[in-house]
């Protein structure tokens, strides 16, 4: 198998599945309440791919194009019923050495063991915030109702820790004004386990979330304000295409990550694709369209033809919007156009 190079030299190693574009929260800067009410902006149940069909997609990304990380995502991807189905045969793929999920906890508890049962070997938690009053605000949830919620994140966490994943890994995206607070709270939390905190800068996915750029808290504030409590040290990625910057406490008492995804875009490393839960291939998280490989699937090719689609679609991609984005020094590259949101494209 020949590895496939797109126009910037980038080659293809990762695939981010959304299985579904529904979500249980409703986090402002994702899909916020006011915009998403009720059930009409959501795929019909035909349209999304069945989990025959991502196995299918899954086995050609790995053998003919030489994919050897899958990450389910959504959506909420614990919305979609006997996931650990999907998890055992994705895991059995030749060639797929990881195989990870992320998720905001809220069916972990339920799920966590017959995950691991599954095979499935990381988990990345979203995580706003612990105190509910934020929480609630970022979620999208009255506050009664966020103190509750708070607490099945965190017991689907214990629960996931006991069901064997040792180390997690917990996603605070951080808008200023809204969970500033999270920032020392949750590093303090995690601080002395083996999990990792990874902050992540606010980005302008889609257009519902009316993002502006003075809502972005930036990486190097984040380190800042940790290291000065908690002196800081940089340290090398784990591997090439990594996107979060890796730091360890001075004193020994674990390690943080930040993902700079406005401040330092790292389009130049991205070897990620996207499938979205109704089948399209997306080369890029700000992308317009996809790929439509349902139509391919569904109209009967065959492994190959599939692989060609996939490998004529890689050859052709030269995305780079977030360095196009910083090079602009604007709030946003263009007037705003029609992007997909986060929940289709699959975070
Ligand atoms: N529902 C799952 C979850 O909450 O983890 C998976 C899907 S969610 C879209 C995946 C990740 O994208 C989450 O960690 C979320 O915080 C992040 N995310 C969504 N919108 C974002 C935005 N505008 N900027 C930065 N991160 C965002």
């Amino acid at each position: 198998m020949e590895t496939v190079h797109d126009r910037l030299g980038r080659p293809l190693r990762e695939l981010r599945i959304s299985v579904t574009d529904r979500c249980n929260f409703r986090c402002g800067y994702c899909m916020p309440s006011d915009q998403f009410r009720d059930e009409t902006h959501f795929l019909p149940h035909a349209e999304i791919l069945s989990f025959e069909e991502i196995a299918r997609l899954s086995h050609t990304f790995a053998r003919e194009l030489g994919v050897s990380k899958l990450r389910l995502t959504g959506g909420e991807p614990l919305l979609r019923r006997q996931l650990p189905k999907l998890v055992g045969w994705l895991a059995a793929i030749p060639g797929i050495d990881d195989l990870a999920l992320t998720t905001n906890g809220f069916l972990l508890a339920e799920h966590a063991k017959s995950l691991r049962d599954a095979g499935l070997r990381r988990i990345t938690v979203s995580l706003d915030s612990l105190e509910p009053h934020e929480f609630a605000r970022m979620s999208g949830s009255s506050e009664p109702q966020a103190a509750a919620r708070l607490d099945r994140v965190l017991g689907g966490i214990d629960a996931a820790i006991a069901a064997g994943f040792l180390q997690l890994k917990l996603n605070c995206v951080v808008i200023a004004g809204q969970n500033d607070g999270a920032v020392l709270a949750l590093a303090e939390r995690f601080r002395g386990t083996p999990h990792i905190v990874r902050f992540i800068e606010y980005m302008d996915v889609g257009t519902q979330n009316h993002w502006r750029a003075g809502d972005v808290v930036t990486a190097g504030q984040i380190v800042q304000r940790i290291a000065a409590r908690w002196p800081l040290e940089a340290i090398d990625p784990n591997h090439r295409g990594e996107v979060a910057q890796r730091f360890r406490y001075a004193d020994g008492g674990g390690e943080i990550g930040v993902i700079a995804s406005v401040s330092q875009p790292f389009c130049g490393d991205c070897r990620r694709a996207r499938l979205s839960a109704d089948g399209k291939l997306l080369t890029c998280l700000f992308a317009q369209t996809g790929t439509d490989l349902k139509a391919t699937l569904r109209g009967g090719a065959s492994d190959a033809e599939l692989g060609a689609r996939v490998r004529d679609a890689w050859q052709q991609r030269q995305d780079r919007y977030s360095e196009l984005r910083a090079k602009l020094r604007s709030s946003r590259p263009a007037a705003p156009r029609r992007r997909l949101e986060m929940y289709q494209v699959g975070g």
